[in-house]
């Protein structure tokens, strides 16, 4: 099958690296001349797990394409849209650049075609660009929306070996040209979510709102076991352990950030004010989201005093919004950052993958060193913060934790182990425990 992929970012390119390597034909298209540059050369935008390899062999097997044309793009049978749809100030969807696409589109377009939306969109915009594309070109268009559940970090295995398939359709032919093009990967026909396109649309907010409200939940018990001397380790092992609630996103720590979780929640909460709904349940998860951030950073300030602050130095560890990723976006580690170094003398920041990407964002401040590794400049700091769960971070090395001048360790996702660092002298604050 020949395919096109418009928007090739985190989503576009692990989805239109993966479709190659199931077999298919694909054409990645992006505004982004230098990134497609790249790309063609077999480098990779995008640190993601795995994501390399498949890259270059599905270059090499000529089963993968990259390009800037919309011509190119358009000749294919089925277009994947994978734009960014980020948040306006407001808390509503930017649609400006799916809707430069669909421009594009509609004028370089030769026949009737399939689009399939794979960005997060509001309800109702499938319908807006079968609308928008039939009357401004002279083609039938059949629209799908397959919302993407991927993680990144574990895209790669996420695309190979999915939890479900969400496919929102009108007609027979779009649900069997789905069928075709997840064929290759064999799954049980369990795994297809056939539905109505809005609710295919609603469902990918529907998840995230979830699991972004599972977070806030745990973290608002966290506050409680604080104050109660209880232990939120311990408190998730006894509610996890129950089926129906289970153990994923039941970690306390100091909130969710990214691309998703915080774009999605809001524009939930917009679609709720259109609709002239109750809002005050998706609000309250990004308020427990944004206490939960002051909470942790009130301990930092707590124990180090709030006089000793200027003269003291931290070593951050962990920039990507989460662990496996180079993404940046929407960080916490660089919320916390920025709030900290107007207030304090030097941080030393480490990330296995994000350093590159941080500086665009950090470019402004001037009491920033990058370090080599986890350990380099520890001596040159008061203490250390933990703001991303990389893998590397969760069994340090204590005996180099022992250069930290004030002796003291700020868990922001609480995976250190307590006990050995307590034993080993130094001061340990995590969230809820
Ligand atoms: P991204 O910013 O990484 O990628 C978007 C790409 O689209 C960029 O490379 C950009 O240059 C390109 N682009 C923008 N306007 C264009 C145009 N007019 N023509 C051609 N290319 C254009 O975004 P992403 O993280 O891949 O997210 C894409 C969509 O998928 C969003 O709606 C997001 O909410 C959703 N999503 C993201 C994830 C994730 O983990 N990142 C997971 C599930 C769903």
């Amino acid at each position: 099958m020949k395919i096109s992929i418009i928007g090739t970012g985190y989503v576009g390119l692990v989805s239109g690296t993966c479709f190659a390597d199931l077999g298919h034909s694909v054409i990645c298209l992006d505004k982004d001349k230098t990134k497609i540059k790249s790309l063609s050369q077999g480098e990779s935008s995008i640190y993601e797990p795995g994501l390399d390899e498949i890259l270059k062999r599905n270059i090499q097997n000529k089963r993968l394409s990259f390009t800037t044309s919309y011509k190119i793009a358009c000749q294919t049978d089925l277009l994947i849209l994978c734009i960014d749809t980020p948040a306006k100030k407001t808390g509503e969807p930017n649609l400006s650049n799916l809707k430069l696409s669909l421009k594009s589109i509609s004028r370089d377009l030769k026949k009737d075609i399939f689009i399939v939306t794979k960005s997060t969109v509001p309800i109702g915009t499938n319908q807006y660009i079968k609308n928008f594309i039939e009357n401004s070109s002279s083609f039938k268009i059949n629209i799908i929306s397959n919302p993407e559940f991927l993680k990144e970090g574990c895209a790669v295995q996420d695309f190979f070996f999915p939890s479900r398939i969400v496919i929102g359709c009108e007609s027979k032919a779009s649900r069997e040209i789905m069928k075709e093009l997840y064929a290759p990967l064999g799954l049980p026909s369990q795994k297809f979510i056939y539905m109505k396109v809005q609710s295919a649309e609603l469902t990918k907010y529907a998840s995230n709102s979830f699991l972004a409200t599972k977070i806030s939940f745990i973290n608002k018990i966290s506050q409680i076991a604080d104050h109660a001397n209880a232990d939120i380790h311990e408190i998730k092992k006894g509610i996890g352990s129950d089926s129906r609630i289970g153990n994923e996103f039941l970690n306390a720590g100091l909130g969710y950030g990214g691309s998703c979780f915080p774009k999605d929640i809001k524009a939930l909460i917009n679609f709720e004010k259109k609709f002239k709904i109750d809002h005050s349940l998706f609000s309250v998860v990004e308020e427990i989201n944004n206490q939960q951030f002051f909470i942790f950073y009130k301990k930092i300030i707590d124990a180090i005093g709030q006089k000793r602050l200027k003269r003291s130095s931290f070593m951050i560890w962990g920039l990507s919004f989460k662990p496996n990723t180079n993404d940046v976006r929407d960080s916490i580690a660089l919320r916390l950052i920025r709030l900290l170094t107007d207030q304090v003398k030097h941080l030393y920041l480490y990330d296995p993958e994000a350093i590159r990407e941080s500086h665009v964002y950090l470019s402004q401040y001037s009491n920033i060193t990058y370090c080599k590794n986890a350990y380099e400049h520890m001596q040159s700091a008061n203490a250390l913060i933990l703001c991303t769960e990389w893998p590397e971070f969760q069994n340090p090395e204590i005996k180099k934790l022992h250069s930290l001048k004030d002796k003291k360790i700020f868990d922001g996702r609480n995976v250190l182990n307590k006990e050995v660092i307590l034993k080993a002298g130094i001061e340990y604050f995590g969230l809820g425990s």
